[in-house]
């Protein structure tokens, strides 16, 4: 009997096994796997998966560090553990681990707009604020997603004065995290 006509629960048992990139691998292997391991009912399985590469990694100097809070497991698993871009699926995709991205060099210009520090982008609904404070920015040649602006731009125009302070200070907060948690991944990479 082939995987594919095992039932839902003794597939997910045996993915439980897994490792991230043997996940990844299935999910790229039909339509059927790609739809189960897709669904939210999966993120256990994606959660051990990361757990399973972590012990059988035990005692490395520079281990993959948790999946963050704001981001799924099967996102994380994809990051570290993916070769294609996210956008055509060319085999020479490459992690940006401060915008959560993995784009090749021919889609990256799409998705992501290089930051000026003389000329900034400015928030039309609010000339003072900071933009570096909103949205994630590369560390290495300056740049941000577009989308990502878009998105956090939208919602801070929502807001009052009041709440506007919150959301800066709790974006500039997350921001940082994500920037430390960034650091550890590039770490993690240069130590395979
Ligand atoms: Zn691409």
């Amino acid at each position: 009997m082939g995987f594919l006509h095992l039932n839902l629960d003794i597939m997910h048992e045996t993915c439980l096994l897994l490792h991230p990139k043997d996940l990844l691998g299935l999910l790229r292997s039909c339509r059927t796997l790609r739809d189960v391991l897709y669904s939210p009912h999966s993120r256990f399985v994606w959660k051990r998966a990361l757990v399973n590469y972590v012990a059988s990694n035990a005692g490395a100097i520079s281990p993959l560090p948790p999946c963050p809070t704001d981001l799924s497991e099967l996102k994380y698993a994809f990051l570290a553990f993916s070769i294609p871009c996210q956008h055509c699926g060319a085999l020479i995709g490459r992690t940006d681990w401060d915008l959560r991205v993995r784009y090749c060099t021919l889609c990256e210009p799409r998705h992501i707009t290089l930051f000026d520090a003389t000329n900034p982008p400015i928030l039309a609904c609010d000339p003072t604020a900071d933009v570096k404070q909103l949205v994630a920015i590369r560390t290495l040649t300056p740049a941000f997603l577009t989308s990502e602006l878009a998105t956090l731009t939208k919602k801070y125009q929502a807001l009052d004065t009041q709440a506007r302070a919150v959301f800066l200070a709790r974006t500039k907060q997350q921001l940082a995290d994500r920037y430390i948690h960034a650091r550890l991944c590039r770490a993690w990479v240069a130590s395979l």
